[in-house]
Parts: C-alpha cells; structure tokens; sequence
C-alpha cells in the first residue's frame, strides 16, 4: 500500500479505537455504574472525545489527503486507485472537512447549549412548559443555522443538516419523496378507520420478565445474532452500541404489562447490531466499519422488527414457543388473533409509540417544521401550535398538551435537526431491501416460518452490510436494488398486509 495511504490508515484506526473506548464507557454508563459514578465518568467522557476531536481533526489528515489528490473538485483522489481506496478518502475527506470547518468556539458554544437545551427540555415536558423551553430552542437553530455556514450551506442551513445524517440527501429531495408518502399514508389510515378494530388478546394480563428474555433470546439468536460477538443487556432506553467490529452490543427493557415491547426492541437492536457486526472483514476497526447513514441503519432494524417480526410467517413459527413460555396468559389465544393483535393500528400522538402505518405522519411533521424553521417561516414561538394544526389535520389527534405534541421527542433539545427524516427513510429502504432480496433468494415467508434466517442475513449482508459506510446511501440502494430509493414499495407492502389483516 503507498505510504500516505498507509499512514491516514494509522490515523483513521486510532480515531475508530477511541470511538471504541467512548462507547465502552457509555454501555457501562447506561448499563452497570452505580448512580453516584456520573461525575467522573462524564469527566472520563470529555477526556475521551476530547482525544477523539483531536484525532479526527489532525492536520496530518488534511496534508495527507491532499498528498492523495483530494480535493472539492475530485473528493475520491487519484481516479486510477482502486474503487475501495477511493471511497475510503471520499469518506474520510467528507468526516474531515465536517468536523475541521466548524470553529472550535462554536462547537463549544453548541455543547453546552446542547447540555442546558436538554435539561430545560426535560423540566418542560414535566410540566407542559413549551415556553420556558422556548429560548433553547431558539438558541439552538441560530447556532445549528452557524454551523451550516461554516459547512457551506449558508443558503440552504437545513439542507447541511439533513446531509449530516443521510449523506446526499437535500430538503427537495426528501420532501420529493415524503410528499406522495404522506397522500398515500393516509389513505390507508382512512380505509383502517373504516374498518372494525382488531382486538388484543393480551391486554391487561402481565408477563413477567425472565419468560420474555427467554424468548426474546431465542429470537435473537435464530436471527444470526452471535453472543461471541455481542451481548443483551437491560437499561432504560433501548440502544446497540458498537465497542469494537466483533464486540456490537444490544439493550432492551421489559415491562410486565407489555409483552411485545422488550421482543421487538431487541429485534430492533439486534437488526442494528448484525448491521455493523456484518460489515467487510477489510475494513475491520477502522473509520468505515459503520453504517453508510442513519437511514440505512434504521432500514436494518425495522426490516427484522416489521418485516420479519411482525409478519404471520414469524408468528406461525414463535406462537408456539412463546405460548410455551406464558401458558396460563396465551394458552388459549390463537395465533392468527395474535398475529393481528401484533398489527393493530392505533392512531397515537407519541412517535415512538406509534404503529407501522401511522409512523411516518408523524416523522413527515416534523420534516414540515423542520424546514419552515429553518427558511424563516415558522418562528419557535409558533411551534406548539403548529404541531397542533397538523396533528388534527393529519393524524385526527387533539393534543390536550404539548408533552403530548412538540416536546416529546428529545432530538430538538439536542439541536439535532435534520434527523427525523432517516426514521421514516428506514421504512422505505426496509420494503425495497425486501423486494430486492426475494428476487433473490426466493420468498422470504417459508425461511421465516422454518426459522431458517441465513439466507435473509446472508443477502443483507452481501448487499448491504458489507459496504459498510464506504458507499453513500444513495449508492447502497442503487446496487442493492438496482433502483433509487422509491416509496412505492414500501406502501404496496402496506396496502398488501394491512388490507389482509383489516380486510379491505
Ligand atoms: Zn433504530
């Protein structure tokens, strides 16, 4: 390998070990530190992103990215190396210029607005305080409109933000995409309604913890998820942390009076985690072993959660087993009941709650907002009422309060704008993924009913997982799909299973 390549190789390697070490340090934090550790490990945590910033923003990079014929004109360099190497400095340039343009006072200054914005947040929703979270707000997109400017992107602020978390992707972009997926989400909504609801057998009786690790285990393993390269673990909110390329770690929570909501977060995180575990053996611990956007992530965890797990496939092959587990609450429940139960669509205000249809209304919402803050024509002040309006006019919800509308989602608070969008984009991947890969290998329905998941995995990780963040998102789809990402699929796979299990 030539020597300049070898060398930011070094560098890049050093930068993914650290990351390494501040994800250790945060699984442990969430996991297994007692309360009072907090204070030396957020000192431990500053230390370590301190020496991460370094890494990533060592002048050496830059020289050596220019030595490799890096530039705006020709991001990949020298054109005659190989495609592998190219995407590799592309990536790395990309990771460089981000973290390098932002002025260090500004960064600091978007650090601890992040800190104050996050607490003012949690004491807002407390107390249904839109008001008081306001001036955060407002803090947080003039700072994060700085940013893009520096980034470049002075005309189009939102715009820098949306490519931060799906490389490629413009506000005309996704709005492009967004705009017919709004139309065609409600009209199935429309035709759910009119239908009778679907009942659930297990409401109001508990299922106590260790039965549901224990299936939610079994679940996880048939998936191809290897406890030599990872770990289940318990914490408040449900995440998958990756430690190093074969250490990829998965957390759940269980709650007696919610026996599906610890399963699906573990194939949820499960999907992410055998996303980063199956990523190129050559690009093992170093900057690329990630996921190529939060998009694509999502697309991985939501194809295990809903395409196989909320499928009839799935259920004609676990009822049994999880009847075996809670004989005395499901003994008597049949599986098709339960499969419907497991589909049933309720309009709700909180996102994260909310079902496979329903989901990308609210994400949508916020992309609305998002973009008229960020164009000037929506002022902070104006948001609560806002959400309002459009969760009336969209979902048919009256908001009694604004806990239950704009300040339920932490991301504003951590000036994360541009993020939502990946959420529903993960859907629209999930469903094109699908398709591809039953051209492919042949209906995905038989291997899920016979448990028989390595085809599945196998595909996903020829496909999509091996790439792992060398290409863009755009790229993925394209060789994964031979198409650019479409929500045709993802709403005839809707039309398909909800018509069945509605009956329209
Ligand atoms: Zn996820």
């Amino acid at each position: 390998m030539e020597k300049a390549l070898e060398k930011l190789h070094e560098k890049t390697k050093l930068a993914k070990t650290l990351v390494g070490i501040d994800a250790l340090l945060g699984w442990d934090q969430e996991v297994y530190m007692p309360a009072k550790g907090i204070n030396a490990r957020a000192e431990q945590i500053a230390w370590v992103s301190g020496r991460i910033h370094e890494a990533v923003t060592d002048p050496e990079i830059g020289r050596l990215l220019e030595e490799l014929g890096a530039s705006e004109a020709n991001p990949s360099g020298d054109p005659s190396r190989p495609e592998a190497d190219r995407n590799y400095i592309r990536f790395v340039r990309r990771a460089y210029l981000q973290q390098t343009r932002i002025p260090l006072a500004l960064v600091e200054e978007l650090s601890k607005a992040q800190s104050l914005g996050q607490a003012a947040w949690a004491e807002a929703r407390k107390k249904d305080d839109f008001p008081s979270f306001k001036p955060h707000l407002e803090k947080l997109l003039a700072l994060q409109k700085k940013v893009a400017a520096h980034g470049g992107f002075e005309k189009k602020p939102y715009d820098y933000h949306l490519d931060n978390h799906e490389a490629g992707a413009t506000e005309a972009s996704i709005a492009a995409v967004f705009g017919p997926l709004g139309k065609d989400l409600k009209r199935i909504l429309g035709k759910i309604a009119a239908r009778h609801q679907v009942a659930d057998p297990a409401a109001g009786k508990k299922f106590p913890a260790a039965g549901q690790e224990a299936f939610g285990r079994i679940v996880m393993e048939d998936m191809g998820y290897e406890l030599e390269r990872g770990r289940l673990d318990v914490s408040t909110h449900p995440f998958t942390t990756t430690l190093a390329s074969d250490d990829v770690r998965i957390t759940t929570r269980y709650h007696e009076d919610n026996l599906l909501s610890s399963l699906f977060s573990i194939v949820h995180e499960a999907g992410h985690a055998l996303y980063e575990l199956g990523v190129d053996e050559a690009l093992k611990d170093d900057i690329l072993s990630d996921g190529c956007s939060m998009g694509v992530h999502e697309s991985q965890s939501r194809f295990w959660e809903n395409t196989v797990g909320r499928s009839r496939a799935f259920w004609k092959r676990y009822f049994g087993k999880l009847q075996g587990i809670f004989p005395a609450e499901l003994g008597k429940v049949a599986q098709e009941d339960f499969y419907r139960a497991v589909n049933r669509v309720e309009i709700q205000p909180i996102r994260v709650e909310a079902d496979e249809v329903s989901y990308g209304l609210h994400v949508i919402l916020r992309f609305e907002l998002e973009r008229a803050l960020f164009s000037g024509a929506l002022e902070a002040a104006a948001v609560p009422g806002e959400w309002r309006k459009m969760a009336k006019e969209w979902l048919g919800l009256d908001l009694k309060n604004d806990a239950m509308g704009c300040l339920q989602d932490i991301h504003w608070s951590m000036g994360a704008f541009g993020y939502f969008p990946s959420y529903a984009l993960g859907n629209l991947y999930a469903a094109q993924f699908a398709e591809s890969m039953a051209k492919a290998i042949g209906p995905i329905e038989p291997l899920v009913e016979a448990g028989n998941f390595a085809p599945v995995l196998g595909w996903l990780r020829t496909n999509i997982h091996r790439w792992g963040s060398s290409l863009l998102p755009s790229e993925v789809c394209e060789r994964a799909t031979g198409k650019p990402l479409d929500p045709a699929h993802f709403i005839a796979y809707l039309e398909k299973k909800y018509g069945e299990v509605y009956g329209f």
